[in-house]
């Protein structure tokens, strides 16, 4: 199931007060949704030592969702200098921050380590020797290669660009151990929107084994394990919603087992997006134009710039329209923007109640993954975001850009070189 019953419960009837005051188009997000999803992933997780979410940033960086964030007791996952930015600006310190990057540079290490630092996560056994100093606490990420298969989104590890290799994996942690980490983590991700639990069960199964293996090689203690995001939500009405209570109990069991055999258990860690808040957003736009040509076409006033997940993965996002019944699915559309790009798609040949001009069109599961992902080619400009408080009262939490914004990088110092060929 698409949006919930209670989301358009809350938000059917003001939409139409909402638009007019504050014009379309706009994601919306629901802190009533946010808060249930947190505090119900806190719950499952309660009887496994340690649990902390680390809400992955890149997928709703917006302060004030971060507040939400941080108010329930969550870190953030941040793999940019913005985003440690972000994370800090709403109070988050030191080992409230996750810093999982690949290909990083000097300037990212720097920040990562600098105002009450964060937990390192790396990516290589190379970024060692690049560190400014080895801190106490570190994490890698691993790569289990041809060991496992990873779900269908994220691809085989083999191919994926991320983490060490099982190979190099002992090396990292003796090599950091030497140079005075005494403290460690074991980070991977192996899934992207996946829907069947089994997936992350059995990444616990396979980072606790490392856990065992490496401690004894090296005589050294893991503080946590961190699964990753990925965890799916359903996006079309036949997906089947993730079973997290499943999910947490298997993994209990995986912590019980170690716990008798080791006498400890690292804590556990996950970092989502998707599953936090893409439910509770949606994007809202108007019909403007319609078009029969060897399709029909419902041109609605925004583009993919503001949701690019059709366009770049083929993604399905569900569109209700106000004030029409969803069963009454009368006609075959495409629904599309402006840009020239024959992907600028936000649904294709979807089946939808009529739509006429003025029409408000609700497009589903926006809240993760959707306004951050948004660019400006062609001139677009990304759309404002809301926040439909639990009051019930709705605030502006981003305007929309203007054309200052996007013209912004070409007020500049000039600058200019005429090359001698000395340099060498
Ligand atoms: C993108 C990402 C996440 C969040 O993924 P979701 O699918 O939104 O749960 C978490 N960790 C890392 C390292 C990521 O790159």
């Amino acid at each position: 199931m698409p949006m919930s019953e209670n989301f358009k419960g809350r938000l059917y009837p003001v939409l139409n007060e909402i638009a007019e005051h504050f014009g379309t188009p706009f994601h919306i997000y629901d802190e009533t949704g946010i808060r249930e999803t947190g505090k119900s992933v806190k719950e499952v997780f309660s009887g496994i030592s340690g649990f902390r979410e680390y809400f992955a940033v890149k997928a709703l960086p917006n302060p004030r969702i971060l507040d939400l964030m941080k108010s329930m007791g969550f870190g953030f996952d941040c793999s940019s200098i913005p985003e440690l930015t972000l994370s800090r600006q709403v109070g988050a310190r030191g080992e409230e921050i996750m810093f999982t990057s690949n290909d990083t540079g000097a300037k990212e290490f720097m920040a990562a380590l600098a105002d009450g630092g964060s937990i390192l996560n790396l990516d290589d056994i190379t970024l060692i020797s690049k560190l400014p100093k080895m801190p106490e606490l570190i994490c890698f990420r691993y790569n289990p290669g041809p060991r496992r298969t990873g779900n269908v989104i994220i691809g085989n590890p083999v191919e994926a660009k991320y983490g060490v290799s099982h190979e190099q994996l002992l090396d990292a942690y003796r090599n950091a151990h030497s140079l005075g980490a005494w403290r460690f983590g074991l980070h991977t991700m192996l899934i992207s929107n996946e829907l069947n639990y089994e997936y992350m069960v059995d990444t616990v199964q396979m980072l606790l084994e490392l856990v065992e293996w490496i401690s004894s090689e090296l005589s050294i203690k893991f503080d946590f394990i961190n699964i990753g995001g990925g965890l799916g939500i359903p996006y079309k009405p036949e997906d089947v919603p993730l079973n997290l209570g499943a999910m947490a109990e298997n993994i209990r069991k995986r912590f019980d087992t170690f716990k008798e055999k080791n006498g400890y258990v690292p804590k556990l860690y996950m970092e989502s997006g998707r599953y936090m808040t893409g439910p509770h957003g949606v994007l809202v736009v108007k019909a403007i134009n319609h078009k029969n040509t060897y399709r029909r076409y419902i041109g609605v006033d925004a583009c993919m710039s503001a949701l690019m997940r059709p366009g770049m993965y083929g993604a399905y996002h569900h569109i209700n329209v106000l004030g029409k019944d969803e069963e009454d699915k009368t006609t075959v559309v495409d629904v599309v923007g402006s840009l020239c790009e024959n992907n600028d798609k936000f649904a294709i040949q979807r089946e939808l109640p009529e739509i006429e001009e003025g029409d408000l069109l609700i497009i589903n599961d926006t809240g993760a993954h959707g306004h951050a992902m948004g660019f400006n080619y062609n001139g677009s400009l990304r759309p404002k975001e809301l926040l439909l408080k639990t009051d019930g009262s709705v605030e502006l939490i981003r305007r929309e850009e203007t054309m200052a914004d996007y013209f912004a990088t070409l007020n500049f110092e000039p600058d200019t070189l005429t090359p001698t060929g000395k340099v060498s």
